[in-house]
């Protein structure tokens, strides 16, 4: 807020200072841009943040943004959900992706494995996969070696993940087998990419070809 004009007009008839609006105490002007007025406040959390005035009076803003960070982990309480079945599973598949010391890391983040940025609160997972959720019913990627977001993946039973593993896409190639995303790892191409090529047919040889074509040069 380099540009804020720090002098309240003597004009001006609203002074703020030590009212109180939800968890929010103006301490002081804090500035002017145009015509909106901000100020000082201190929430009851005790942060110090700074705040619109016309939010103050509208009743928009009523805490350093504690309070809605309070409400939306009260939402998930009442549904019994922290330390519930589905917060664990939910807690696990972000351990394993983002957790360099999960012991699973390997299998997951580290063999490049994410998490949908919308998953990494609990709130927005719910969103997604609590509706299909059932007790007994585990995470599962449709494509094992996809990543975890909304169009791969589903509640499954530990039996139906089981098949899914074996799922896993193998590929011979150079007298080695190894999962189709560690073969497109190796070539610096996109699990994706090769995935895409692989159902369009092509030879295994060809799977692997860079995705730029090399540039024919003229010989002078
Ligand atoms: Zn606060």
């Amino acid at each position: 807020m380099a540009d804020l004009i720090f002098k309240l007009p003597s004009s001006c008839a609203q002074d703020l200072t030590g009212q109180k609006f939800g968890r929010l105490t103006v301490i002081g002007f804090a500035g002017r841009r145009g015509k909106n007025r901000y100020w000082n406040c201190r929430c009851e959390c005790g942060e110090s943040p700074v705040v619109f005035g016309g939010n103050l009076k509208g009743c928009v803003t009523q805490s350093c943004g504690c309070l809605r960070r309070e409400v939306a982990a009260k939402a998930a309480t009442k549904h019994g959900l922290h330390g519930s079945k589905i917060h664990t599973s939910w807690n696990g598949m972000k351990n394993r992706c983002l957790n360099s010391k999960c012991e699973k890391f390997y299998c997951y983040g580290g063999r490049g494995i994410t998490v949908d940025p919308k998953w990494l609160t609990f709130e927005g997972f719910y969103a997604d996969m609590g509706a299909s959720w059932k007790a007994g019913l585990e995470l599962e990627r449709i494509d094992n070696e996809g990543d975890y977001e909304p169009s791969n993946c589903r509640w499954a039973t530990r039996r139906e993940q089981l098949n899914n593993t074996r799922r896993t896409i193998w590929i011979e190639h150079k007298g080695e087998r190894k999962t189709q995303s560690d073969w497109a790892r190796q070539y610096g191409l996109s699990r994706k990419l090769v995935d895409s090529r692989r159902r369009q047919g092509r030879m295994v040889e060809m799977l692997f070809d860079p995705v730029k074509e090399p540039i024919q040069r003229r010989v002078p």
